[in-house]
């Protein structure tokens, strides 16, 4: 079976950059930007990254800033600052090369044990099996596992099988023909099993249970949260602020915000939150539709607000930093996700222009 594979991932590999011309660098860069991301999503950003930070020294060498700015729109910020972490850390004790031993390996920031099987098998050829979506699909196929894929311990017997099945001679090969195969054969619906390459090795094939595996039990539900954004204006300035280095949404910016526990806003007097809260007499102006952003475990319902003022002291809270900047100064910062939508409605709606900034 594992030849059979091997065979097919050569002949039909999809052509993609970090295949070209492959080194470890471009593995480990190619793998934290596609961890929870899409080939289709990470690839631009893989080539922005590769052109201006073209190797690890480069990489070592960039301020948190740059980087973020970069990876903006990606989500999962802790990504990218992990990667620069572990690349200072490549760069500095281990001379700019990768460690090749899994436990170091496993002690670079944002390494795990799927990053460095990944890199440690593609790049060295070192016998370590990958467990990411696509793997655990194709393995729980293979051999017919029907258990619940969210327990730990079903997790922890597919890889027992990955490891088994491996193709010591040609490690890195086999894991990305194994992710190839889940990526474009055997997908999540619909696999296409009839042009498989190991249709006659599966066992959920050959036992019509390729619909039922693998099953994954409902996840726990998401916390709802409501938050009144303000997009608080003196003259042409807005005021952003920073959030803290650690935890949610960590180190990124934002407009000031009010947490409230509804989201039925109209009962919410803002211009008092925003007195209470920030010391900032403010003047409210016009209100945008309701909007939303999901994260793994949040699901945030939020409006915007702009609200002028004639001060520009703001008391910072839980924040580490504010700054006053034009409204096209805020593509600079590294704004999450859910802000970006605010500022794609006042662009749509005309309500703030470059020309005023
Ligand atoms: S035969 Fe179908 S279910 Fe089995 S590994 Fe191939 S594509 Fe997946």
């Amino acid at each position: 079976m594992q030849k059979l594979l091997l065979y097919w991932f050569k002949e039909n590999k999809r052509d993609l950059p970090w295949r070209t011309n492959p080194d470890w660098y471009k593995t480990f860069l190619s793998e934290i930007i596609l961890q929870q991301t899409t080939v289709v999503q990470g690839w631009p950003y893989f080539q922005k990254f590769l052109k201006k930070y073209p190797n690890i020294n480069s990489l070592a060498l960039a301020n948190e800033h740059d980087v973020l700015h970069l990876w903006a729109g990606l989500g999962y910020y802790a990504r990218a600052r992990n990667m620069l972490k572990a690349a200072k850390i490549i760069s500095q004790k281990y001379n700019g090369k990768f460690p090749q031993d899994y436990k170091t390996a496993l002690s670079l920031p944002g390494i795990g044990p799927y990053s460095a099987s990944a890199i440690l098998s593609i790049s060295f050829n070192l016998p370590f099996s990958v467990m990411d979506g696509n793997v655990i699909r194709v393995i729980s196929r293979i051999f017919a596992i029907k258990d619940d894929t969210r327990d730990p311990a079903t997790l922890k017997f597919i890889k027992e099988k990955a490891d088994s099945l491996l193709d010591k001679s040609e490690p890195g090969n086999f894991n990305e023909a194994m992710m190839e195969l889940g990526a474009t054969i055997c997908l999540p619906s619909k696999p296409k099993c009839s042009g498989c390459p190991i249709h006659k090795n599966c066992s959920a094939y050959k036992r019509n249970l390729v619909d039922r595996i693998p099953y994954k039990s409902k996840p726990a539900k998401k916390k709802k949260k409501y938050n009144i954004v303000g997009v608080v204006m003196n003259k042409s300035k807005i005021c952003i602020v920073r959030r803290p280095g650690t935890g949610f949404l960590a180190g990124l910016w934002e407009f000031p915000l009010i947490e409230v526990k509804t989201d039925d806003f109209s009962k919410i007097n803002i211009t008092d939150h925003f007195k209470k809260m920030y010391g900032l007499n403010v003047f409210r102006e016009i209100e945008s539709p309701k909007m939303r952003q999901t994260y793994s475990h949040i699901d945030l319902k939020f409006i915007a607000v702009t609200l002028r003022t004639g001060s520009k002291t703001i008391l910072k809270n839980s924040y580490v930093e504010s700054k006053w900047v034009k409204f096209e100064e805020l593509e600079n910062f590294a704004i999450h996700n859910g802000h970006k939508k605010i500022i794609e409605w006042l662009k749509l709606s005309k309500l703030i222009t470059k020309s005023e900034g």
